[in-house]
């Protein structure tokens, strides 16, 4: 079997496109732009890139977009500061905190110091357990943009058995929520995972997030599985050359026995900025009670 190619890529630049009609729905109908703040601290360069694109992308699609880069000296007080004047300020309807901060500040206290209802990437407690619980806050986006694929591909997903390998915070764990409330039966695997090759066989949908290239091979995958593929992972360089970002999925031998898969790049890495542009809408709305127009 050579499978089907979900590709995020354009699946995304349809949904920014349904965004964009949104956004200036909300302007000529409400009056206003939803507003979105990035905040990267330090010069991480893959950070400089996600931030470059997120940037990028809410100024097309219409919206207000704030960037602020700080020093990499900036102390958790300035960034907490920072995040309290983001939190007060009406036109910013979304913050987002490039992650991973320098190793002086506490992750946990940013993020939970950003107000739940502009908490556009959903890390925040208060957003992470009505995941768990009524699913109304706002999702994290990159677990929402592989559910929004599975749906486009499989339509309800009822029934079907997930294998989800990665247990993080940011994708595994709200993966795993989604699907749940998505009707699946949902297995989570991680590092201590006795006999991972055989959970996964198990799997109608795998979903790999675990940060290394090629990891999932063939004979794990049952034939006709649904695959997606969350890695980023650089290759070393090749002479000059700037070394292949590849996913966690040994995609060319994978292909082969799944029915559809999504690549590295163009699958699941357009999806996670069209999602927080949407997030940002959703939030923009929320907060001031009005219906969220179609996206
Ligand atoms: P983390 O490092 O936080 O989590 C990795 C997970 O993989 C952990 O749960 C870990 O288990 C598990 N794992 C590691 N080794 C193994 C193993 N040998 N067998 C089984 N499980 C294993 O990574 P993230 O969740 O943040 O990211 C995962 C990948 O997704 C990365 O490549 C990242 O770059 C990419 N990513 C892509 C995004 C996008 O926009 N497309 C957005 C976010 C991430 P344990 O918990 O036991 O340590």
């Amino acid at each position: 079997m050579s499978a089907i190619l979900i590709d995020g890529k354009a699946f995304a630049e349809n949904l920014i496109s349904r965004v964009s009609v949104a956004v200036n729905e909300l302007d000529n109908i409400h009056n206003f732009k939803p507003g979105l703040a990035v905040v990267l601290v330090g010069e991480n360069p893959a950070s400089e890139v996600y931030v470059k694109n997120k940037v990028r992308q809410t100024e097309k699609s219409g919206m207000v977009s704030i960037e602020h880069r700080l020093s990499e000296k900036t102390t958790e007080k300035e960034l907490l500061s920072l995040v309290k004047t983001l939190n007060e300020d009406d036109k910013i309807d979304g913050i987002l905190v490039q992650l991973p901060l320098p190793k002086h500040i506490n992750e946990n206290s940013i993020i939970n110091s950003i107000s739940p209802s502009k908490d556009v990437d959903g890390f925040s407690i208060p957003n992470v357990g009505l995941l768990s619980t009524s699913g109304e806050g706002l999702i994290p986006c990159t677990p929402l943009g592989c559910l929004l694929l599975l749906q486009d591909h499989l339509g309800d997903l009822t029934g079907k058995n997930a294998v989800i390998i990665g247990r993080s915070n940011i994708v595994g764990k709200p993966m795993a929520q989604l699907l749940i409330k998505a009707n699946c039966t949902v297995t989570i695997a991680h590092s201590k995972t006795k006999d991972l090759e055989n959970e996964c066989k198990k799997a109608d949908i795998l979903v790999a997030a675990v940060g290394r290239p090629h990891f999932v091979k063939k004979e794990w995958v049952k034939n006709g599985a649904v695959v997606i593929d969350v890695g980023i992972n650089r290759l070393p360089p090749e002479g000059d050359k700037k070394g292949k970002l590849v996913g966690d999925v040994d995609f060319e031998n994978v292909s082969e026995i799944a029915s559809a898969i999504t690549p590295v790049p163009g699958g699941v890495g357009p999806m996670t900025i069209a999602c927080l542009l949407r997030n940002t809408v959703t939030a923009s709305c929320k907060r001031r009670k009005i219906n969220e127009p179609k996206m």
